[in-house]
């Protein structure tokens, strides 16, 4: 995908723009860009879904804060590569937004521009997207976790299946809209598709609603999810589980997005998929060399050998024992051992008189030679 513009900048407004200045800017560039005023323009289509796309996240409260924290990675996906689907404004959102099917884009319409009719409350939208917050250790990352969740949310009734009518009566044709679900306005050189204020989209009428879910269609129920997420998420991330949001009648549900959240641990810290751990070794180790053990993430043990004259700082690679490549997870990131030479604080009388020999053996170091620092960044 191309790199995706700012959606402020999209939108021509301050980061600190009022929801309303956000809708009159949305407002200017719908009506430059609209389709049914540049038909067959493909510069000016792009310009239009771009800037719904913005208005949409921006004229979010939740959407927008999570994209003004993490960016585009924050409202879309990360893991659409993994699950081979496109990012979260996909094809088909496209299509709705077009009123193929009615939704998204007549209610932002409708709303923009002062036309009643309750659209907003159109059976035919897509459900809520729920949020679930998950905090993985960063052994689970390197293992993947299959994990059972309990999420309550509204899904589709069981007894009406949905359709709100108490089961065996009968649901009428919309007068309204003729069952369509929709009713055409123009408007100047717009031609509006609206949702029927009448039916709510539906293009039926119910005359004797579902007594258990009183004709919403809908009810709050808890549901067990399992969610199988891969190794090497990062943090920060969300991961979609398509259509276990929210349910609305008769229209589709909306995602269930996990949070992903990773516990700082206790010795390694990670970037990207490399560890990083730091092993102390003492002045004879440095100076004469010796076979560390060290252990990896996953419990493993590797020898690393210090050579002699190791200094602080040296790092060492253990190749392979970092975290899972996201979605090949055959391949690993590295490990990378820091070696820090440790400096006595307190010496036994034994080791007093070794380092007291060595002192009186060793060159005289009384007036070292100066040198110019290689790091000035302390
Ligand atoms: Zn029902
Ligand atoms: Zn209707």
């Amino acid at each position: 995908m191309a790199s995706k513009r700012d959606y402020y900048e999209v939108l021509s407004v301050d980061k600190s723009a009022s929801n309303d200045e956000i809708k009159k800017a949305y407002r200017k560039q719908a009506i430059k860009y609209h389709p049914d005023k540049n038909q067959g323009d493909k510069e000016s289509e792009d310009k239009f879904k771009e800037a719904t796309e913005a208005y949409e996240i921006l004229s979010d409260d939740k959407k927008r804060s999570q994209y003004d924290r993490f960016g585009h990675q924050g409202v879309h996906s990360d893991f659409a590569d993994a699950y081979g689907r496109s990012g979260g404004f996909n094809t088909s959102d496209f299509e709705s937004v077009f009123g193929g099917s009615g939704g998204g884009f007549d209610d932002i319409f409708s709303s923009l521009f002062g036309f009643g009719g309750g659209s907003s409350r159109g059976r035919t939208k897509k459900g809520n997207d729920i949020r679930y917050d998950i905090t993985l250790t960063l052994e689970e990352v390197a293992l993947g976790k299959k994990t059972d969740i309990e999420i309550k949310k509204r899904d589709t009734c069981e007894v009406c299946s949905g359709s709100g009518a108490e089961p065996g009566s009968k649901k009428s044709t919309c007068s309204t809209c003729g069952g369509h679900g929709q009713v055409r306005r123009a408007q100047g050189f717009f031609s509006i598709t609206q949702t029927c204020p009448t039916c709510q989209g539906s293009g039926t009428i119910i005359s004797n609603p579902c007594k258990s879910c009183k004709g919403e269609g809908t009810k709050v129920k808890s549901k067990k999810i399992s969610v199988n997420i891969p190794e090497g998420v990062d943090d920060n991330t969300q991961l979609r589980v398509t259509g276990e949001g929210e349910a609305v009648g008769g229209g589709n549900p909306g995602d269930l997005y996990l949070f992903i959240s990773i516990k700082s641990h206790q010795y390694f810290v990670r970037e990207a998929v490399n560890l990083f751990v730091e092993i102390p070794i003492n002045i004879a180790q440095a100076t004469l060399g010796d076979e560390v053990s060290v252990k990896t993430l996953d419990n493993k043990t590797v020898k690393i050998k210090i050579p002699a004259g190791t200094i602080t700082g040296t790092i060492f690679r253990v190749r392979g024992s970092g975290i899972p490549h996201i979605n090949r997870s055959s391949s690993k990131g590295d490990l990378f051992v820091i070696v820090t030479v440790e400096t006595p604080t307190s010496l036994s009388s034994e080791e007093k008189k070794l380092f007291n020999e060595l002192k009186k053996i060793s060159e005289n170091n009384s007036t070292p030679a100066p040198k110019k620092p290689t790091k000035v960044n302390w």
